[in-house]
């Protein structure tokens, strides 16, 4: 039996190793490091593999969410509608812009945006203007899209696709982020494109908000030294850029393994444990794994104690934080799907440098845990 930890970035820079140190010596011996060829070039080949005009990249996810809800003008005296059940990133964007993050429930098994209780929330609202929705598609699984554009248009709102677990994940056929206004990414080295440091990006078809994006991006700047509009500074790395231009390559692949994997979990049936569900109308890529125990603790050790190394993404919902539980709001009714989930939740290793035999280690671990 070997360690099998629930992530193994390391794993997929030996699994490409001399494509990368390739494109990292080429940057190096480049000289040029910031705002050069390889971030354009990655620009472009991110934007065209979704399917998208543009795409703007940023030091980081996070930076990726200030940065589009700056673009789009949202700040103090509004509100923006997520979720709880994220990772912090998600709420701490719409609380650095000054606006009010309202957060709903999410369903139970898809763990994203509850469309019942988004229809419930903008129905019930009557604080500040609600100017964007920000579903969120977590573990890999695309939000329910359909209703929730439908209801964001009902009620005059821009959705923001939060697509940092998503990358080449699909709704309906169509690649996640480029549903809403625009869709926004992170290059965290364990996402399903993951860069080896920060890295995020925007993305949109709409060239006026692309333009705007730019401007906020540097400093205000159309023009360098003249700032036309109070800006931020926020930019991926050469480096970075060319790493993620030879991962990109692999993403299609990553991801069909990480399905693969999946699959065969999701053979094994376990009493007191929720398989995560796999819907018709969407393409899960597997970011996370997450089943759903009676007894999660429990079947944490046993796993374990069987050299099966799991996490629990995320314990604490992000509005009974302290950080946050006095700077958030919350939907009509509270809650309770996003409060019980989070005592049931374990995520499984899943990555695509897994081996069979890490992955038969996984189910017969999986398959000695009784009840
Ligand atoms: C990782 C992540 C982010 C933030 O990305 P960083 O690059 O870590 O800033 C935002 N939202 C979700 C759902 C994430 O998983």
């Amino acid at each position: 039996m070997r360690d099998i930890p629930v992530a193994d970035p390391g794993a997929s820079y030996r699994a490409h190793m001399g494509q990368i140190d390739e494109a990292v010596g080429r940057v190096l011996k480049s000289g040029w490091y910031i705002m050069g060829r390889e971030v354009q070039a990655f620009e472009e080949a991110f934007a065209s593999f979704l399917g998208a005009s543009h795409c703007t990249s940023t030091g980081s996810g996070t930076d990726a969410l200030v940065l589009i809800l700056r673009a789009l003008g949202i700040g103090p005296g509004d509100a923006v509608v997520t979720v709880s059940h994220t990772a912090v990133a998600t709420v701490a964007a719409i609380d650095l812009v000054g606006a009010c993050p309202v957060l709903v429930d999410v369903d139970p098994v898809s763990f994203t945006m509850s469309t019942e209780h988004l229809a419930a929330t903008l129905g019930a609202w009557s604080g500040a203007p609600i100017r964007a929705i920000i579903p969120v598609h977590l573990y890999g699984q695309p939000a329910e899209l359909g209703p929730i554009m439908e209801l964001a248009a009902r009620y005059g709102a821009w959705v923001i696709e939060d697509c940092a677990q998503a990358h080449g994940a699909t709704y309906r056929g169509r690649p996640v982020g480029t549903i809403g206004i625009a869709g926004v990414f992170s290059f965290y080295p364990t996402k399903n494109l993951g860069a080896f440091g920060d890295g995020g990006a925007v993305i949109t078809s709409d060239s006026g908000l692309a333009q705007q994006c730019a401007l906020v991006k540097q400093y205000g700047w159309r023009t360098r030294y003249v700032s036309e509009i109070p800006g931020m500074n926020t930019r991926l790395d050469e480096v970075q850029a060319a790493i993620l231009r030879v991962k990109l390559e692999h993403l299609p692949g990553g991801n069909a393994r990480r399905q693969a994997i999946a699959s065969a979990y999701q053979n094994v049936s376990i009493g007191g444990v929720a398989h995560p569900g796999r819907l018709l109308d969407r393409e899960h890529v597997f970011h996370q794994y997450v089943v759903q125990a009676e007894e999660r603790d429990r079947l944490r050790s046993h796993l374990s104690a069987q050299k099966v190394g799991t996490a629990v993404l995320y314990p604490v919902p992000v509005h009974k934080q302290p950080g946050y539980a006095g700077r958030v709001k919350v939907g009509p009714g509270g809650l309770p799907a996003t409060e019980s989930i989070c005592k049931r939740i374990l995520s499984l290793p899943i990555y695509p440098e897994m081996t069979a035999d890490d992955i038969s280690q996984v189910i017969s671990a999986l398959s000695s845990f009784s009840v």
